[in-house]
């Protein structure tokens, strides 16, 4: 039997939208499952890492009969009221079967399957960029696997785009902005979002681990210190230096508003000047 939820009731009356972002493991559990659609979350997002038993044993480090719990967690989801999406990370593991990972994942319950970015990650304070393929691959493996995808979800394809927009064919964008199946950049743009990890730390993105902004009980108690911190000319210094342009070529970029100029986490791995194309500026 699954521990009591937090009542998080609190979060919704202050017009929070609150969603669940897990690898699905406890959502094998149907009481659990049950316990949380008595909650009034706005939604799971489940993250899949992967198409078959073995490589998702290799990935999460844990047992091969996991894959079965997690498509067990998505048939447990599908039986509910609860509004949720299966995702997956388009890493070097994983980007030649996306398409393989969303028809199982609509084949046991899910409507809508969504692509993120994998991105930098960090270790002792080091950028690393591994599984991370190459911005071209990934993008020559989603043109090439989307009418598989789009197919197999009748339509509930989404694309979380993080990668400079120049960089894509502008014909697929166009395609999948018309379906309204793509959103481009993220919270860090636009400073609407608030990541906090286990242990009560502020951070500008779950990425950013090593780099806190802050602390629950020592640089904020309420809200009232927390909105005070939030707004001081220290964070959102920290903000316009991580927003700040990544090419010269972005500054006069028809396209920046919408693209931002990319997940500014690449840019510890690539040199944007050499990665982003010249004639998205015209
Ligand atoms: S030039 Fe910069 S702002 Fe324009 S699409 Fe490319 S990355 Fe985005």
């Amino acid at each position: 039997m699954a521990p009591p939820l937090q009542d998080d009731k609190g979060a919704t009356e202050l017009g929070l939208i609150t969603v669940l972002i897990t690898n699905g493991f406890r959502l094998e559990d149907k009481y659990f499952v049950d316990e949380l659609q008595s909650y009034s979350l706005n939604g799971v997002n489940f993250s899949m890492k992967a198409g078959d038993p073995l490589l998702h044993a290799e990935l999460t480090r844990t047992k091969i009969s996991t894959f079965n719990t997690v498509l067990n967690g998505i048939r447990n989801l599908a039986n509910s009221n609860i509004r949720f999406e299966v995702t997956t990370i388009a890493n070097t593991c994983v980007l030649d079967h996306m398409d393989k990972i969303c028809q199982i994942a609509i084949d046991n319950g899910a409507k809508k399957f969504s692509i993120d970015f994998c991105s930098v990650s960090f270790k002792d304070s080091k950028p690393s960029s591994a599984y991370m393929p190459d911005p071209a691959e990934v993008i020559n493996a989603i043109v090439s696997q989307y009418p598989a995808m789009d197919r197999a979800a009748s339509g509930g394809f989404h694309l979380a785009q993080s990668l400079p927009t120049c960089l894509w064919p502008a014909e697929f964008l166009a395609q999948l902005e018309a379906k309204n199946q793509i959103e481009y950049g993220c919270h860090v743009m636009t400073r609407e979002g608030l990541v906090f990890d286990h242990s009560g730390q502020l951070l500008i993105c779950n990425h950013l681990h090593d780099f806190p902004l802050g602390q629950i009980g020592v640089n904020f108690t309420d809200a009232a210190s927390f909105t005070q911190f939030w707004q001081s000319s220290e964070i959102s210094e920290y903000y316009d230096q991580i927003n700040t342009y990544p090419a010269q070529r972005c500054i006069n970029c028809q396209t920046y508003t919408k693209c931002g100029g990319g997940c500014p986490l690449l840019w510890f791995v690539y040199n944007p000047e050499n990665i982003t194309r010249e004639e998205e500026t015209k």
